[in-house]
């Protein structure tokens, strides 16, 4: 069954603010949409001036669906951004802010769709691969899942702290972080030879992050003898 995405605008409710890493933060959000989506897929979100002007940008849902009636979104304040600045400097709990989807069908997982499940997420790519994890965390922790995460430091990568907890303790889920600007190197071939070596051969691969960062993954898995098929890429901009 082909899914049509819902393109309605609906309003949805601040209900929380806080601090991720220095340059992200979390928004949860009451909407009607909240237990109607799949891990990895992504919401718009439309801010219009009393000028009448109008901003629009994609945002992923970092949350699994949990029955709370809210989403959450993990947002990277950019310098100068439009929509990101708004979230950042002025946004507030209690304001309503416009959003539409779920969008996305084809990046998003559920255990139906089993694994081994080969994660890639550099940056603030990690959040749609974060509602992943946490809904094989809650429904599927059997199934295998190695997420490979880079950031530029430690201090700049998201929920880290919860995904090495979760590695700690979810049968057959690896991590492998790489801090770009620490020490640690790039993602590269033997980054991925040992993601391959750990997890096994995956059935289902998502890469998300920075335009860049995505051809380059791909490319290294597809270099590894991951089949280009298997392979499904979001790509931030940036
Ligand atoms: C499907 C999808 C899901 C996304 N999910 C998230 C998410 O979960 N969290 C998140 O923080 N962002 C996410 N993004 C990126 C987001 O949509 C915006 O592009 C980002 O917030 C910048 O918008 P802005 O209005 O603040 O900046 P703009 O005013 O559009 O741009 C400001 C400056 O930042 C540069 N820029 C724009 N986008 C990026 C970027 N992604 N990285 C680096 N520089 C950039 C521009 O070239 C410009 O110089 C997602 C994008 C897509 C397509």
């Amino acid at each position: 069954m082909i899914e049509v995405p819902d393109f309605r605008w609906r309003q949805a409710l601040i209900t929380a603010i806080a601090p991720v890493t220095a340059r992200v933060k979390s928004f949860r959000l009451r909407t009607e949409i909240a237990d109607a989506y799949r891990p990895g897929q992504h919401v718009d979100v439309r801010l219009t001036a009393e000028d009448g002007y109008r901003a629009q940008r994609s945002y992923s849902i970092a949350s699994a669906p949990d029955g709370s009636g809210t989403i959450e979104l993990m947002i990277e304040g950019l310098e100068g951004g439009e929509v990101s600045g708004f979230f950042h400097e002025i946004a507030e709990v209690g304001d309503a802010i416009e959003l539409r989807g779920p969008i996305g069908g084809a990046f998003s997982w559920g255990p139906a769709d089993g694994g081994p499940l080969l994660l890639v997420g550099g940056g603030s790519g990690v959040v749609p691969l974060l509602a992943m994890l946490r809904h094989r965390g809650a429904v599927a922790p059997e199934i295998p899942a190695l997420l490979l995460y880079s950031a530029r430091t430690r201090g700049d990568a998201i929920a880290l702290d919860e995904i090495e907890a979760r590695a700690g303790t979810e049968p057959g889920l690896s991590l492998i972080f790489t801090a770009t600007r620490s020490g640690g190197r790039r993602i590269d071939a033997a980054t991925v030879a040992e993601a391959l070596t750990t997890l096994g051969h995956p059935t289902r691969v998502f890469i998300c992050g920075a335009t860049p960062f995505v051809g380059t993954a791909a490319t290294l898995l597809v270099e590894a003898g991951v089949a280009p098929g298997l392979i499904r890429t979001e790509r931030f901009g940036g």
